[in-house]
């Protein structure tokens, strides 16, 4: 198992680990920064530094595994390298990351409506819900969520035993039914405002989110919304 050390501290930007396995251009670390696509924030790049510069495509989540996938062969299994994430796409993915949290906590406050799907990129975040929402409701719900990001809200990350987590109401409202089956929980806090469990990776304070502008709307049928959004 990989030790995912974004999970500890996001704004972690370089690291040293060793190579555990190497099967052509796919390496494993001990230990990792690079965060991979999980939970809608898409995969880090960066480099590994060895004997060159290797450059870090992907990362995957595989078999309990973080994988990365270098540009070239030549990393070998037991070798010590230093790894560098790309920051700039980094701390786009965490303010965006911080952004959805915010918004999807206001419209399950307001209506009880769930996110259904999202998708984290760089500039533009979209966010599904399977309730008929309209596009001036966003822009009711977009407004909240600034007020809120506005304010300098401390975000925090803790790991608690699975049955200590499971006790905080609604804990697990992003999961629906399915709560993971493993024994410790991550539990990320936005201040007061929200308590959730959560694996991505997040800002210090709200202040750093900015505020959300409203990019684009689809209606994808009586109960599939679709709202984009960008920061600003
Ligand atoms: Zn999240």
């Amino acid at each position: 198992m990989t030790e995912a050390l974004y999970l500890k501290d996001s704004y972690l930007k370089e690291f040293e680990a060793t190579v555990i396995k190497v099967e052509g251009k796919l390496i494993v670390l001990n230990q990792t920064a690079f965060y991979p696509t999980s939970g809608g924030q898409p995969h880090d790049t960066g480099i590994i530094i060895a004997d060159k510069e290797y450059r870090v495509v992907d990362v995957r989540k595989k078999e309990g595994d973080i994988v990365h996938y270098v540009d070239s062969d030549g990393l070998k299994e037991g070798i010590k390298i230093k790894g560098v994430i790309d920051w700039e796409r980094r701390y786009k993915h965490m303010r965006m990351h911080t952004s959805a949290h915010v918004i999807s906590k206001v419209i399950y406050d307001a209506i009880g409506a769930l996110c259904s799907g999202n998708e984290i990129s760089q500039d533009e975040t979209r966010m599904d819900f399977s309730v008929p929402i309209s596009r001036e409701q966003f822009e009711v719900f977009a407004k909240s969520a600034n007020d809120v990001l506005a304010k300098d809200l401390l975000l925090k990350a803790q790991f608690l035993p699975r049955e200590e987590a499971m006790k905080i109401p609604e804990v697990c409202r992003l999961f629906g039914t399915t709560v993971p089956n493993i024994p410790v929980l991550r539990i990320l806090s936005i201040g007061d405002f929200d308590t959730e469990a959560d694996g991505g990776t997040h800002v210090k304070s709200t202040k750093e989110v900015g505020q959300i502008v409203i990019s684009g709307y689809e209606n994808k049928g009586k109960e599939r919304k679709r709202i984009y959004w960008k920061l600003s």
